[in-house]
């Protein structure tokens, strides 16, 4: 999520979700900081969203709630943000204006362009948005891809276009900057899907997500040549299908495309089954296979399983688990490390390079990708001539200021993680997160203590239980000990002093076991 504030007005450009990562224990998902604007939300004047992927309009719901103001998308972004409001009730608060690629919007003090631009999702689009202080180009998720699925390349003029008229600051997608070279084309995912699909015995399973529309259509062309049936598994997959197909963005012939039901009992090598789960979710479609628990149907012997994407940083451990599960229940398994089943959506460094010296921007602030990534993305501008005092390298919640031809760091806003855990946004912090994380690792002691009311002596020894910590014997040996220290504290007169006696607890287990559980007191009086 990035938000323009020009003379105390505000847009806000997309608005995405995060994934949470292998240590981010029973979090759904991660959702932007965006109290700011929250507090401020009688000067937002519009979100506009770029392209329909989770992590561009994932949190829109959860903005809109806050800051009920109009939303700009593309036809296919905006069927794409429409499921996504129904699926959470909020469909009655969203106002969205259909905007297409070529036309202008004027929203206050901005005057905003769209261009199209080439990515893994048709209807993408950047922006070039003019400002009282200048032009800024706002280049989302792209790739320069000459032959994409849908035929319709990047606007390299418009690029051209807006580096005459001077572009004063550039924002691009960092994602792929420690990639060399050029991101292959989608076509080359065709010859590979058709060879798949010729030498499967039995059904195709394919698994990508459920918004990589791009993806889908090259799935169905391979199913139509191979003349097997397609069936769509997953409620994201098939309402992200159906949007698409009834607004023309993906083109599968009626006869292609069967319900499951029916393709589960047609004959296997005549099938194709696309589904979600390519990073081993445990609770996708490809995860339930793994693991023999899906409802709906079972893997057999014959079936092949493609995972059509790429490891996200941090999935690769699950991944490969989840690879290992599907071999196990006998299935050949087929992803980007053995054919071209997936290439990347985002531009590598030669594209980055090709972006910057098309638009030749005064200043360049890098966004999308990690730290190292904005890092790297930063040296290309610098290795292409930008100078290295008109480079911005920002992390979430620092403001940066264009002025007088000048770009400038501003204050630090809030800018956290916020986390949305079933029903509750937010109201799991660090400090939770920090607790699961030690509870997962080092376990829990309990010490009940219970005491006499009128002395405040114990009334027997302390009870001691543990849970994930060491084996029962390990601690059945710790125990006399802990006891022993416990007892101390409560009879040296640190009376219902629970810190004092986790703390004598906490550093005697540490001491012993280089460990840190979670040490909790209760304590009775009777
Ligand atoms: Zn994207
Ligand atoms: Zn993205």
């Amino acid at each position: 999520m990035m938000a323009y504030e020009t003379n105390g007005q505000i847009i806000i450009v997309d608005a995405g979700i995060m994934f949470p990562q292998n240590d981010m224990l029973g979090i759904d998902y991660i959702i932007p900081d965006f109290d700011y604007l929250t507090k401020r939300a009688d000067r937002v004047l519009g979100i506009i969203i770029t392209h329909g992927h989770e992590d561009h309009i994932g949190a829109v719901h959860h903005v809109i709630a806050e800051i009920p103001v109009p939303i700009y998308a593309t036809p296919l972004t905006r069927g794409l943000i429409e499921g996504k409001l129904l699926r959470n009730n909020a469909q009655h608060k969203a106002q969205i204006i259909t905007i297409q690629a070529g036309e202008t919007s004027k929203i206050g003090p901005f005057t905003i362009e769209y261009f199209h631009v080439n990515h893994s999702i048709p209807d993408a689009v950047g922006l070039g948005i003019t400002t009282p202080a200048g032009l800024v180009v706002h280049m989302s998720d792209f790739k320069f891809d000459h032959t994409p699925v849908d035929g319709w390349p990047t606007d390299f003029a418009k690029l051209a276009e807006f580096s005459t008229r001077g572009v004063d600051l550039l924002l691009s997608d960092s994602t792929n900057a420690e990639r060399p070279g050029w991101t292959p084309s989608e076509m080359v995912i065709g010859p590979a899907f058709d060879r798949v699909f010729a030498e499967a015995k039995g059904r195709v399973i394919v698994a990508t997500f459920a918004s990589l529309i791009s993806r889908v259509q090259q799935v169905a062309d391979a199913a139509v040549k191979n003349k097997r049936k397609m069936a769509f598994a997953g409620p994201s997959m098939i309402d992200n299908v159906k949007i698409a197909r009834s607004m023309k963005y993906l083109n599968i012939p009626d006869e292609v495309i069967v319900p499951i039901e029916q393709a589960l009992n047609m004959q296997d090598h005549k099938v194709v089954l696309m589904c979600t789960g390519s990073q081993g979710e445990p609770s996708s479609i490809v995860g339930r296979l793994s693991a023999g628990t899906n409802r709906q149907f079972d893997l057999k012997p014959g079936d092949t399983v493609v995972l059509s994407s790429h490891p996200i940083p941090g999935n690769e451990e699950s991944i490969s688990k989840t690879i290992n599960r599907l071999l196990r229940r006998g299935a050949e398994v087929i992803h980007d490390g053995i054919a071209p089943v997936h290439v990347s959506g985002h531009a590598a460094q030669e594209e980055q390079k090709l972006l910057l010296n098309l638009v030749r921007p005064k200043h360049f602030m890098p966004i999308h990708g990690e730290l190292r990534q904005l890092k790297r993305h930063a040296d290309l501008a610098q290795q292409v001539g930008i100078e290295e005092a008109n480079i911005v390298v920002v992390e979430n919640g620092q403001v940066v200021e264009l002025a007088g031809n000048q770009l400038m760091l501003g204050e630090r806003i809030p800018g956290d993680y916020v986390f949305v855990d079933g029903e509750s946004i937010g109201d799991i912090d660090h400090d939770v997160m920090r607790e699961r994380s030690q509870l997962a690792r080092n376990g829990i002691m309990l010490i009940d203590i219970s005491l006499d009311k009128m002395t405040g002596r114990l009334l027997h020894e302390p009870e001691v239980l543990t849970r994930g910590f060491v084996s029962p014997e390990d601690a059945e040996a710790l125990l006399p000990e802990v006891r022993k220290r416990v007892m101390d504290v409560v009879n040296g007169g640190g009376l219902d002093n629970e810190k004092e006696i986790i703390g004598a607890v906490k550093s005697y287990l540490h001491q012993e076991t280089k460990r840190r559980p979670i040490v909790l007191v209760t304590l009775s009086k009777g």
